[in-house]
């Protein structure tokens, strides 16, 4: 195997200053969400750095960027990393961009050294993971790995009715013409690094968290029918109120979810109330749930109790469910677990097994080729805000852990491929 190659350290926190500047918010993070003009800066910035160093580019049909440098084998497939470099509205200076610097440094450190791989070693900046922008959430990865349809991807419109085809184009005449390349190309392996965005590192005192998986998501519409009607003329006992039916119904939602155990996550986070006026009594109800578990068997439980009470609970009011997103616990590669525990520790580093409890683009890759993920501890496990913060210390840690894991992985031979798994049910 090849000598380790050094990380830059002062570079990798050069560049993460320098993106942390590209959609500053006055709070201390960054508002840089996907296809946004901050976002295209940010990427612009990205291709500059990876131009300098004379590392190849290429560019798909959802905006998929990949920074390769190239392989002495070079028709073989690469060996990947990456990350996203879009961020929620209310983002951090690390959720996605660290992954993606910490990718380039591993780049630019072999080159340094003069290192050689037998393959390609290559960076992916994918597009739209946050989702809060355009929905669905991993939305590039989810394309390039043939879960979500190219099309219906294109279709997606935010709030204010710009489709993510308008904003690929907008981005496209504002950054350097790219060479394009195929969906669906499988890279040799694929290793992402990532803040942990909870507390388990920390509070346990390890550096490296081993990645074995990421915990099954579903998210739910729940639609409430019941009566408006006037709120000072229409006695209690017979209202059809959408609030007190859905009200009731979240509660009890929320109470069976704790039946699963500690591992289970429920979370309403939209609670529309209409026609919202104050002295209307409400006429309808929508409401989504967010519901995650590492057991698939779980979450069919908890669903199957979920839309029980729908039909059980809203009387006098109707109360529907409808699935709008659908994606299976993750099993990461027990090779590439191996390998990154292994390297983490022979570095020194005190490691953790974990399953991620976010979503992440190295889920829908497991799809394409043996994947894993490699956490660093984030203060008090804040992520989402503002106040997301990690230590450079265990930034370069990260960075030399994943150096060291995909060098060692560019000359391995052949590794078994991933578990076939059911494919994604995007629905709504
Ligand atoms: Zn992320």
């Amino acid at each position: 195997m090849a000598a380790l190659p050094l990380i830059n350290s002062e570079r990798l926190r050069e560049h993460h200053f320098c993106l942390a500047a590209i959609g500053a918010t006055a709070r201390g993070g960054i508002d840089r969400q996907a296809l946004t003009d901050a976002d295209t800066e940010a990427r612009g910035l990205v291709v500059s750095w990876a131009k300098r160093r004379g590392f190849a580019l290429s560019c798909d049909a959802i905006g998929n960027l990949f920074i390769r440098r190239a392989g002495v084998s070079e028709g073989e497939a690469a060996v990947a990393t990456g990350s996203h470099l879009d961020s929620q509205p209310g983002g951090g200076n690390f959720d996605g961009v660290y992954g993606v610097l910490a990718g380039l440094e591993v780049l630019e450190s072999l080159e340094d050294a003069g290192v050689a791989t037998r393959r390609p070693v290559e960076v992916a900046i994918w597009t739209n993971e946050e989702g809060s922008r355009f929905s669905p959430t991993t939305m590039g990865s989810g394309v390039y790995s043939g879960a979500y349809p190219l099309a219906r991807a294109l279709e997606s419109t935010d709030g204010q009715g710009v489709s993510v085809a308008a904003a690929l184009g907008r981005m496209r005449q504002r950054l350097p013409p790219c060479p394009s390349r195929p969906l669906g190309v499988a890279p040799h392996v694929y290793v992402e690094a990532h803040i942990e965005q909870g507390p388990v590192l920390e509070a346990m005192g390890a550096t490296i968290g081993v990645v074995t998986g990421i915990q099954g998501l579903r998210q739910y519409r729940v639609n409430v029918i019941g009566r408006e009607a006037h709120a000072g003329t229409t006695p209690l006992r017979v209202r059809s109120d959408a609030f007190v039916a859905a009200r009731r119904i979240a509660a009890e939602a929320e109470a069976l979810a704790t039946t699963e155990g500690d591992e289970a996550r429920f979370t309403i986070g939209r609670f529309e109330v209409l026609p919202g006026t104050p002295n209307t009594v409400p006429g309808k109800v929508t409401m989504t749930i967010d519901l995650r578990h590492p057991d698939e068997a779980a979450l069919d439980r908890i669903e199957t109790a979920v839309q029980h009470l729908c039909s059980t609970c809203a009387a006098p009011c109707v109360a529907s469910m409808e699935t709008t997103l659908a994606a299976p616990p993750v099993h990461f590669s027990e090779t590439i677990t191996h390998v990154v525990k292994e390297v983490a520790e022979s570095l020194g580093f005190r490691t953790k097994a974990m399953i991620s409890g976010a979503t992440h683009d190295a889920g829908f890759v497991s799809r394409l080729c043996p994947a894993g993920m490699i956490f660093i501890p984030c203060r008090a496990g804040v992520s989402h805000n503002a106040e997301e913060h990690a230590e450079w210390a265990d930034m370069f840690a990260g960075a030399r852990v994943l150096a060291s894991v995909l060098l060692r992985l560019a000359d391995a031979n052949e590794i078994s491929p991933p578990e076939q798994t059911a494919p994604a049910k995007e629905l709504k």
